[in-house]
């Protein structure tokens, strides 16, 4: 149940640790769920720009916001990144609002995270999550990816 803190007790802002000293749970509450990263991406051959799709990766799972395979992501599908794993030019390719990425750039999460705003509610509001405006890549070509690059998330 919740309750108002008392003298002498202290959020515990796990998150403003480095990256490195992080436990797993504390690993995994970091993610806020957004879904941003199981967005597919292009890169420009040129410019080297990555671009992100309305496409999403045929496991996200709408009704809740997570991946339906977390355990064998990897396993199904080799381009799904290991967040634990990737080094500094991956994180360049993660959505900018994403709270690895800040962590290791040494930024502040967003107030709307929701272990600091308390709930998701500010998070939707700030619309970051893809729930809804989405394509399953199960109804979308690879060729036909281009057609729904979208400019609503920064990378
Ligand atoms: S396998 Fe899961 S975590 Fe990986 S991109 Fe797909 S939905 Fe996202
Ligand atoms: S973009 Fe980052 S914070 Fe959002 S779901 Fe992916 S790993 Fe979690």
């Amino acid at each position: 149940m919740a309750h108002s803190l008392g003298e002498g007790e202290a959020v515990d802002r796990f998150w403003e640790k480095p990256l490195s000293e992080l436990n797993d749970s504390e690993w995994e509450r970091l993610c806020d769920g957004c879904g941003r990263c199981c967005l597919k991406k292009l890169q420009d051959d040129d410019s080297g720009e990555t671009h992100y799709t309305r496409v999403v990766c045929r496991y996200f799972e709408s009704e809740t916001s997570r991946c339906s395979c977390y355990d064998q992501r990897t396993q199904l599908v080799p381009d799904c990144v290991k967040v634990k794993q990737v080094d500094a030019s991956a994180f360049a390719w993660m959505p900018a609002t994403c709270a690895y990425r800040l962590r290791f750039e040494d930024k502040p999460l967003y107030s709307w995270h929701p272990l600091i705003a308390g709930s998701r509610q500010a998070m939707e509001s700030a619309e970051i999550p893809i729930v809804g405006r989405t394509l399953s890549e199960e109804f979308v070509h690879r060729d036909g990816y281009q057609e729904h690059i979208i400019r609503w998330v920064e990378c």
